[in-house]
This record gives structure tokens, sequence and C-alpha cells, in this order.
């Protein structure tokens, strides 16, 4: 099974618009995992039918046994994060979101009143599109951990995908941790950019980390016709490393309303649909699908 991974160097590209439409054009058997665990949004235009829910437990966080503490306040000294505060009536306690789960205060307890216990950071969600079964995440606020947490939605997207032919990903933006585990194992990268110095920075950098990885890569400008002279610097750039754009996206309001409205744009008549439809296609032949 081919695993292709949707990227971009930084949020707001349209990332997620191009998923979804992929999801809608290209043939064949496919699974779908979105990825971009901090903002999953793929759901928001795939109409997913919930058929369960797995706790994600991320990193150990310390709690305090109040029955052991002695309330010497070495613990809260030691915090580095300013996780352990103390109340009105003189009991020391562990603030859970501050906590990241070092444990320093354990190792300078001179009681052993502190332990680091299982602490739930989101819900893996299992779900039913019309195009494919889904899996998708909710972090929880305040939750750290997202590479952990992208790579047990791969791992959960893996075993629902069976032996379909494909598994699409909407991954994470930016170039940390998440990207880095998304990129982990799959054959293909979409990377979503758009014309303009911030993006085309960012797609520069994006392209560094993924080349570290044994993938093919394809470009997608979308708004291409907004900045035309930034559009051409982004052809040229991926034409020194052999990259092929496959699409140029124009600007086109349809593509609002038909994310309003929770739709594939490719739902819809319009000129931004048509360009997806034929990037669908080369992607489908560099994929040989
Ligand atoms: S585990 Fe680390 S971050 Fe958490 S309360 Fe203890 S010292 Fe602070
Ligand atoms: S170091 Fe241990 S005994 Fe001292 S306040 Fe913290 S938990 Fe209580």
């Amino acid at each position: 099974m081919l695993q292709v991974a949707v990227l971009s160097g930084k949020g707001g590209t349209g990332k997620t618009v191009v998923t979804a439409a992929l999801a809608d054009v290209l043939p064949g058997a496919k699974a779908f995992a979105d990825c971009d665990v901090e903002a999953a949004n793929l759901a928001l235009l795939l109409s997913p039918k919930e058929r369960g829910r797995i706790p994600f437990f991320g990193m150990k966080k310390a709690e305090i046994r109040r029955e052991a503490c002695v309330a010497c306040g070495l613990c809260r000294e030691a915090c580095h994060f300013h996780a352990i505060g103390k109340d009105t009536v003189g009991h020391y306690h562990v603030d859970r979101v501050r906590c990241e789960g070092c444990a320093v205060c354990r190792e300078v307890c001179p009681e052993r009143a502190i332990n680091l216990v299982e602490h739930q950071d989101g819900e893996i969600i299992l779900a039913d599109t019309a195009q494919g079964p889904l899996v998708y995440a909710e972090l929880y606020p305040g939750s750290g951990n997202s590479g952990l947490l992208v790579h047990e939605v791969k791992k959960a997207a893996l075993k629902e995908s069976g032996n379909r032919d494909l598994l699409l990903i909407d991954g994470p933006p930016g170039i940390g941790c998440p990207v880095i585990s998304t990129l982990s194992g799959i054959n293909a990268a979409v990377l979503v950019t758009e014309p303009g110095i911030a993006a085309l920075h960012d797609l520069r950098r994006l392209v560094t980390v993924s080349s570290g990885f044994s993938l093919s890569h394809w470009v997608v400008i979308n708004r291409a016709d907004l900045h035309p002279g930034y559009t051409r610097k982004i052809e040229s750039y991926c034409a020194g490393l052999g990259i092929p754009v496959i699409g140029k996206i124009p600007f086109d309001p349809v593509v609002i309303s038909a994310v309003r409205d929770g739709l594939p744009v490719t739902r819809r008549e319009c000129a931004a649909s048509r360009e997806l439809q034929s990037i669908g296609m080369r992607l489908m032949e560099g994929l040989s699908l």
C-alpha cells in the first residue's frame, strides 16, 4: 500500500482543501489519516461517521501523595516549569498543564511522596467516510507530545487501511517533530505552498527536512495567480531541485463556499476544482495508481 502525505511549510496554505479534494478524486480503495493533530480539520470536509475512540496517553505527569508529603517545599524549588504550587492550607499540588514530566521533583523529594502517573492527553477517533476509513485525533488543550500522537494516528490508520491501495495523510504544517513523524515510512509527499516570500522560505525549509527521507516529492502552488512573480520563483526553485510542480490552483471564491458547506471543492464546478482534478490525474501517473 502506498502512503502519501500532503504537507506545507506553514499553516493556511490550503493543505487540507487539497487533501480532501484528492480524497475525492483519486481512484482505488483508500484510507485517510489526519496527522495535523493540533488542528485536525480533514473530518470537517469528509463528513465522517464516528465508529470508536482510543484514549491517547502522552508523557507521565507528577502526582504528590498527600499522606506522605511533609510540606518541605523542595519539589517546588526544584521544578523549573513552575508546575508545583501550594494551596491556602499548605498542601502542595502539581499543575498538570505545566508539568513536563521531567521527574526532578520525584528525585529531590526526601519522603518519596511523588510518583509519575499516566495522563490522558487526547483521543484517537476511528470513523468511516464515503471515500474510505478516516483516523484523526483530538489533542486536549495544553497537552504536548503531538509527535507521538501522530505516530499513533498513523499506526491506527495503517491498521484500518487493511489491503487498500492508498493511505492519504493530511500532514501537520511546519518542520517540527509531528512532520518528522509523518514523513517516516511514507512513499511520497505533496508539498502545498502559495506565492509569497514567507511561503517560499517555509517551502525551502520543508524540502530540506523531507529530502532526508527516501520519498518522491511534488509541489502544488495554491492561489498561484495572486502573485505570478513569486509563482515563477517557486517554479524555478523546484526546477533547480528536480521537483515537479503538478498544479497551480487559481484563487477561487468557490473554494471558500465549499469549505463553508463542509465539502471537498471537487464537488463543485469551478476553476479550482478543475485544477485539483488535474492534480489528481498527475499524481496518479506519478504514483502509477
Ligand atoms: S515532573 Fe518536572 S515539570 Fe513536573 S512537577 Fe515535577 S519537576 Fe515539575
Ligand atoms: S519534596 Fe516531597 S515532601 Fe517536600 S513538599 Fe514536595 S512532595 Fe512534599
